[in-house]
């Protein structure tokens, strides 16, 4: 990607100098099912599911001192801020078309663990969004665990995580997550599972429409991008993690999409630029 002399997000939130202190007994991010369902990125949640409802509450302090970010930090920070605003142009554009008013989320950049209106976060579950506050939270050490542990380096495949995040955004404005979370309410686990599955291949379609219109209307992708965003996809999908993390693939436990689906549903938004063709939820085949 080239982002030089593009337009920074004023909405990335920097809070990679806060530091934890433990206060108590509440809700932990794990806990929160609907949240962990939707949002959770390139982890297979079940694990989370049972765990703890009731974690060590953790409050964030400001440091006196401020972040002291790396060349390389400060690098994808600022692309960070690039594509989110190219999110904005792209959503903001797109939404008033289906009479949506496009709302720009924050994202919030931390270390290590995070607050957010959904509950407290570690690094370790991935990115993720927040409907209640409509937030998205990155530690940006995830980028390096996807170009070491999934092999998907490159900025564009650190682009289309964030993308992927605005699309569970752009899912809450038109309702879509709070119909599905409804939904899921009344299901048995495995159907709410292949919903999640919907939700998520969704999002990456419209991580794809996004990519078309950066790549359309302001030139931001570079030769080689494309094949990057596409092995992101696929490198975080369920069946290649829990390949790696179990040995064996479950089909019933996915929440995200197998590899070929998640690459497949990210083109077809990516091909033709409007979220018109990202109705995963009446797919007949995914
Ligand atoms: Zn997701």
């Amino acid at each position: 990607m080239d982002i030089r002399g593009r337009r920074k997000s004023s909405n990335v939130e920097d809070r990679r100098g806060m530091r934890p202190v433990r206060t108590g007994v509440g809700l932990s991010l794990g806990g929160v099912l609907f949240l962990v369902v939707l949002s959770l990125f390139g982890i297979n949640p079940l694990p989370f599911l049972g765990v703890a409802t009731k974690a060590p509450e953790v409050q964030m302090q400001e440091s006196a001192e401020p972040y002291q970010e790396t060349a390389q930090e400060a690098q994808l920070r600022e692309l960070t801020a690039v594509v989110l605003a190219d999110t904005e142009e792209t959503w903001g554009a797109i939404l008033p078309q289906y009479g949506v008013q496009y709302v720009e989320p924050k994202l919030v950049l931390f270390s290590g663990f995070v607050q957010s209106a959904c509950g407290t976060a570690e690094s370790a579950m991935g990115p993720f969004y927040c409907p209640l506050d409509q937030k998205v939270y990155i530690d940006m050490s995830f980028y390096e665990d996807l170009a070491q542990r999934f092999g998907a380096p490159g900025d564009f495949a650190q682009a289309y995580v964030i993308a992927h995040e605005v699309g569970h955004h752009v899912q809450n404005l038109v309702g879509t997550a709070e119909k599905v979370r409804g939904l899921q309410e009344r299901m048995s686990p495995a159907d709410a599972n292949a919903l999640s599955v919907r939700m998520e291949l969704q999002a990456d379609c419209f991580a794809g429409v996004w990519a078309n219109h950066a790549a359309r209307s302001r030139q931001l992708l570079e030769a080689g991008d494309i094949e990057e965003g596409l092995n992101a996809a696929s490198a975080i999908g369920d069946d290649r993690i829990q390949k790696q993390t179990q040995g064996r693939v479950v089909p019933d436990a996915f929440t995200h999409g197998s590899s070929e689906q998640r690459a497949r549903w990210f083109r077809k938004g990516l091909e033709a630029g409007t979220p018109d063709v990202c109705d995963t939820f009446s797919a007949k085949q995914l």
